[in-house]
């Protein structure tokens, strides 16, 4: 019996692991028409100022208009890219979409000039994306300057080869680019290694946010991430703040810009904002 039962799931385990092997083969070949067909949209979540509640900032987060599934966020595509080695063009897209975007805005004026946008790298389009001249070819073609833009890269891109991706960053902020440093406390970057490179930010990642009014724990962790930051002369942005709780606690520790639901969903598009009399 024990042996029948062994079979029967493992029967199952392979049905299963074929379906889902289908389903990825599916969503890789759609994929591959999805820059093509249009159906990738960027959408926009501001990061404020925590003290004042302005905008300073949007974060550009990837979406696909699947035809029949509906908005599919970066969860449910993401790893298909990058296994499927559609990282880089994809990323391309991103960095010329963002820029052309931002430009649009600008023109229109439903931005002030000195709002930037932040666009999320992949390791792999760090590494080997040509990141530094994809960056630069849309400033120039839409005419912006460098400090309009934030790169955020993850603490992986730093461990992996921390000479190299010295170089790689050095590169790009003589550019004029910010860099962050995005979920941040979940990886593995020692303070060491922070301290060599040229990072503007470090983005608090929302699993302590989200603990932050609540557990002293977390509270002292948020304390901790914020003196370093700032210690090495670095900003902090906190994301996923939901509640009011959260946000007056981030203040009351010092950190100066945040996202999350409680200020905004990322968005679409953005109404002018009516200009103040002066
Ligand atoms: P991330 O860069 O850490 O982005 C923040 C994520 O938190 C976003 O999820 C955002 O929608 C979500 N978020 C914002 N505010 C809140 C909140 O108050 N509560 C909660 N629970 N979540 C909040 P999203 O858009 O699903 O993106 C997930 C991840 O996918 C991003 O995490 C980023 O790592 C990756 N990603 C998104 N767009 C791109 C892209 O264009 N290129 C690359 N390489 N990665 C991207
Ligand atoms: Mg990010
Ligand atoms: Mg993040
Ligand atoms: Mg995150």
């Amino acid at each position: 019996r024990a042996k029948a039962r062994k079979k029967g799931s493992h029967a199952v385990f392979d049905m299963s692991m074929r379906a889902e092997a289908i389903d990825r083969l599916r969503i890789e070949t759609e994929l591959r028409h999805a820059v093509a067909a249009a159906q990738l949209e960027l959408h926009y979540q501001p990061i404020v100022d925590l003290a004042t509640g302005a905008t300073v900032a949007l974060e550009a987060l990837l979406r696909w208009r699947h035809p029949t599934r509906g908005l599919l966020a970066p969860a449910q595509f993401l790893p298909v890219a990058e296994e499927a080695g559609l990282m880089v063009p994809i990323g391309r897209w991103v960095v010329a979409e963002a820029c052309r975007q931002l430009a649009s805005w600008r023109r229109d004026a439903v931005v002030p000039d000195d709002l930037w946008v932040s666009i999320n790298l992949s390791d792999r389009q760090f590494w080997y994306g040509d990141a530094a001249a994809t960056v630069a070819a849309s400033l120039e073609h839409e005419r912006l300057p460098a400090r309009c833009i934030a790169l955020e890269i993850t603490e992986g891109v730093v461990v992996h080869d921390v000479q190299a991706a010295q170089s790689m960053l050095q590169g790009l902020h003589d550019q004029g680019l910010k860099l962050y440093v995005d979920d941040f406390g979940t990886g593995y970057s020692s303070l060491s290694v922070l301290r060599e490179l040229p990072i503007d930010a470090l983005k608090i990642d929302k699993s302590f946010v989200s603990d932050v009014a609540t557990s002293a724990k977390a509270r002292e962790l948020v304390r901790t991430i914020i003196l370093m930051g700032h210690n090495l002369g670095m900003g902090v942005i906190a994301e996923g703040i939901e509640e009011p709780a959260q946000h007056a606690q981030l203040r009351e520790l010092g950190c100066e810009l945040g996202q999350g639901h409680l200020f905004s969903r990322p968005v679409r598009q953005l109404s002018p904002t009516p200009r103040q009399a002066p």
